[in-house]
């Protein structure tokens, strides 16, 4: 067995565009989950793995697959449709959502 070495990277961070080190500790960490170097600094990564729950619980949801309607396309909607109304794809929800304007 033997002990890979590291050395500290600077990383660009994509989502707020600076520079973050990954340290050797942090390389031997995410080595040893079978982690792929890290995009993101610390802060970017806490808030994208908070949003990445999130997305996570919407995508669970989100997944109904459903044909719109008015296109016939197929969408994914994140509630459980009744047989007896109408489902409209994003695009044409945006043409048939009640208008509040008016009448
Ligand atoms: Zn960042
Ligand atoms: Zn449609």
């Amino acid at each position: 067995m033997s002990e890979q070495e590291y050395h500290t990277m600077e990383i660009l961070c994509r989502d707020c565009e600076r520079t973050f080190t990954f340290d050797e500790k942090e390389q031997a960490f995410f080595a040893g989950k079978g982690y792929q170097t890290p995009k993101r600094c610390v802060p970017c990564r806490r808030a994208k793995h908070a949003r990445y729950n999130d997305d996570r619980e919407y995508l669970k949801r989100a997944s109904i697959e459903v044909e719109c309607w008015d296109c016939h396309e197929l969408a994914l909607v994140d509630f459980q449709p009744a047989p007896d109304r109408p489902i409209y794809c994003g695009r044409c929800w945006q043409k048939h959502k009640p208008d509040s304007q008016g009448g």
